[in-house]
């Protein structure tokens, strides 16, 4: 299979498609309604015998997932990519209230990953209803992760999991074939794993991938995640992207190569200024790059993250901050002001360069 796909959703540096964008994007069917009575899109790629369900936007301000689907749909109408014996199920955003307001809940506040067991929502109860009627053989669960993760000090760029189905993580006939086949997937895909991790496999029983697993529905968990320079995570949208690929057609023979990812570890900074003069003191200033949607434009500032000693901890990008001297106050969470050396902040925005 050729790597070399020609898509402008691999590419671009938009992160965000206005839900009216996406609706008129493709001939989508609609199996549903959002508590806010918005559609609920959905739709398959060709005709096999073999199911496989995949879905993104169970949290509105994960969208990297998105852009996949768009590729996978964009990338089999090109004929980039051959499904041969296999028909994938589509659902591009799950939870559409709170794509519309780019935010992790829905309309009502709920979290839908959280809600996998008592189903008190109608986005999970729709989303699981619609992974039950096609009998899927694999399905996979898209989302992103945030910044802070990091695997050996490198940005966590993509995580996997082969999600638990039971408190005591056990792995699983059915857990051990998944793994061995993603084992099996990311060799032959014989790409440098630097920054690829392995997610956390503790149980959430009101999680969609464990409940799934409960239930005897095999699923992974594909968390995207950012590289230095690539806030966009376009990184990610490729590398998902090949993974689903190669996971479809992979066998489960033994592998390790999935048990052989590093964990992700929390702590890492986006962007560090070391050494600023700040209030008479030599201090590390942390700050990171905060993306919100308003009405439909997608649009980003840069927040005070940290400030402190900061050298224990992997950041993506530093700057030495030594001919920096702050006159602002610098006030944790709040957007960034004043002279960064060569930038220029005013209310989070870079004014120049
Ligand atoms: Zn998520």
């Amino acid at each position: 299979m050729s790597t070399n796909f020609d898509s402008t959703y691999l590419t671009d540096k938009q992160w965000y498609i206005p839900y009216s964008a996406l609706q008129s994007a493709h001939n989508w069917e609609i199996i549903g309604y959002s508590s806010e009575e918005r559609p609920l899109l959905y739709t398959s790629l060709g005709h096999g015998s073999r199911s496989i369900c995949i879905w993104a936007g169970m949290h509105g301000n994960e969208t990297t997932g998105v852009f996949i689907i768009l590729s996978l749909i964009e990338l089999f109408q090109k004929k980039q990519i051959d499904l041969e014996g296999f028909t994938l199920h589509l659902m591009p955003v799950a939870n559409p209230d709170a794509y519309v307001r780019y935010s992790r809940r829905n309309g009502l506040g709920i979290d839908l990953n959280r809600d996998f067991s008592s189903f008190q929502t109608i986005e999970s109860a729709k989303l699981v209803g619609w992974i039950k009627m096609h009998e899927p053989e694999l399905c996979f669960n898209l989302h992103d992760q945030r910044t802070i993760f990091h695997v050996g000090g490198h940005s966590a760029y993509t995580s996997l999991l082969v999600p638990s189905a039971e408190i005591t993580r056990t792995i699983t006939p059915m857990r051990r074939a998944l793994m061995n086949r993603l084992g099996n997937a990311l060799s032959s895909m014989q790409v440098d794993l630097t920054g690829v991790g392995r997610y956390t496999d503790e149980y959430y029983p009101t999680a969609i991938g464990d409940y799934l697993m409960a239930n005897g529905i095999a699923n992974i968990l594909i968390e995207s995640g950012v590289k230095e320079g690539d806030l966009e995570r376009r990184a990610a949208r490729k590398f998902g992207l090949r993974t689903i690929l190669a996971t479809i057609s992979a066998d489960d023979s033994p592998s390790k190569v999935y048990d052989q990812l590093p964990l992700n570890e929390k702590g890492q900074l986006e962007w560090v200024f070391t050494n600023v003069l700040y209030a008479h003191m030599r201090v590390d200033v942390a700050i990171k790059r905060f993306h919100f949607v308003n009405g439909h434009a997608a649009d980003y500032v840069y927040l005070v993250d940290e400030i402190g000693d900061l050298k224990a901890k992997p950041r993506m990008k530093e700057v030495d901050g030594t001919a920096i001297a702050l006159a602002q106050p610098l006030e944790l969470e709040k957007p960034v002001n004043g002279h960064f050396g060569d930038y220029l902040f005013e209310e989070g925005k870079i004014l120049s360069l």
